[in-house]
């Protein structure tokens, strides 16, 4: 998704209009929420910010915020995730959103029992994934501050490689040098063991644990890019390498003193992008170039979608079926003409389905028929069934009873 949220003048200001509890105004503008859904132009919108530290001069990143639309029928919606973008000239390419990993943990916690015994597993790696996720979010707000134009920076792209696909968590592209970032967000004390290459955290409890080798990590990251490039005809750009850590409280030891040349604080990156804009003085990207390896990183951009039923050892039949009420979270819905009513809060929705069918692509997989459509959403008419998947206008093969839909765009809604 490019632009989110377009802004006018009236944005600009949005910094000075955040209220103290964390509400937001704005006059104008449009959301397309993840799901797809377009909310037109709206009157007026309240943001509720629970994620205040996240509140930064370019990128915005509410997890969860509710507002309420005033344009003669007030409407609530709640739980969706949104992103707005107050960017200026086109400095982040890609930008930092939650790992669509999160939200298949979601689906599962959600489609799983409360008490199941995976729940605690699931909790878990979620809060994991999180914390990288917003090491890598603080890194890419320093970034901000690089000059436009000069600087693209891309977040978390994945790159088809051989033999295997390689992950990024920043790359930076200039007309000089290639950077490629790796994102350390641990707390405590880290300690680069060479002998055995592995980099030990011994958090502040004194409990210590091993991880891969991040500057190992990043070299290979950086022969993967190389080889990438070299298959698209760009040769000669330098590719650098740097471990970031981005808790400012972490202790960084090594056995060697050379690290300090490949691990870095966060607030020692701009000395270290000083130091490469000196070694690499001839210009080899042209600003086409540039926008031509741009366009490429982000069409060959493949996520990764986990299959986290088979990496969690659970069975199908152990998720819940049916849509689930946006207001009660139970699984309550239910059709009655030609809408969704739960019948134990009575909200009422046009497209509780679509959630449910993002939950499906999330668990189970890209495609649905007919009948797979019902027993998911535990909806008995396969008439009402044709015409809700009609109205989503998916990709589709086949005819009749064995017509197979693509969720693809629903699922590309939750990547972009
Ligand atoms: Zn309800």
């Amino acid at each position: 998704m490019d632009e989110l949220f377009r802004l006018t003048d009236e944005f600009s200001s949005l910094k000075d209009d955040c209220s103290a509890d964390g509400r937001i105004f704005f006059s104008q503008g449009r959301i397309v929420p993840h799901d797809g859904r377009i909310i037109p132009h709206v009157g007026r919108i309240n943001f509720f910010v629970k994620q205040r530290t996240f509140f930064k001069t370019k990128v915005l990143f509410f997890d969860t915020f509710i507002f309420t639309k005033n344009t003669g029928n007030l409407s609530l919606i709640e739980n969706i995730s949104i992103k707005i973008s107050i960017r200026s000239g086109y400095m982040i390419i890609k930008e930092c959103e939650i790992p669509l990993k999160v939200h298949m943990l979601e689906a599962l916690m959600r489609r799983l029992p409360p008490d199941h015994a995976r729940q605690p597993i699931l909790n878990l790696d979620i809060k994991k994934i999180k914390a990288g996720y917003s090491g890598e979010y603080r890194v890419l707000s320093t970034l901000n501050a690089l000059p436009e134009k000069e600087y693209l920076l891309f977040h978390d792209l994945r790159l088809i490689g051989s033999p295997f696909p390689f992950q990024m968590d920043i790359l930076i592209l200039t007309s000089y040098f290639l950077l490629i970032i790796e994102v350390k967000n641990m707390a405590g004390e880290i300690y680069f063991d060479n002998t055995f290459n592995q980099l030990i955290r011994t958090n502040t409890d004194g409990k210590t644990e091993a991880f891969d080798d991040p500057i190992l990590q990043v070299n290979r990251q950086r022969q993967q890019l190389l080889e990438w490039l070299k298959s698209k005809k760009i040769f000669n750009i330098p590719v650098e390498t740097l471990v970031v850590s981005a808790n400012s409280s972490t202790i960084i030891r090594a056995e060697n003193r050379d690290i300090n040349r490949k691990v870095i604080r966060k607030d020692s990156i701009f000395i270290k992008i000083g130091e490469f804009k000196e070694k690499y003085k001839k210009k080899i990207l042209s600003t086409r170039d540039m926008k031509r390896i741009s366009t490429l990183l982000l069409d060959e951009h493949t996520p990764y979608i986990p299959k986290l039923l088979e990496s969690y050892g659970i069975p199908i039949n152990a998720l819940q079926t049916g849509v689930y009420c946006h207001k009660c979270y139970a699984f309550s819905m239910e059709r009655r003409l030609r809408k969704w009513i739960c019948r134990i809060c009575l909200h009422s929705s046009n497209d509780a389905h679509i959630s449910a069918l993002q939950d499906y692509v999330c668990l189970v997989k890209p495609t649905i028929t007919n009948s797979e459509f019902r027993q998911f959403l535990q909806l008995k008419s396969p008439s009402s069934a044709k015409k809700l998947l009609t109205s989503l206008k998916l990709n589709h093969s086949g005819h009749t009873k064995g017509r197979v839909y693509s969720l693809r765009s629903i699922i590309e809604d939750r990547t972009k």
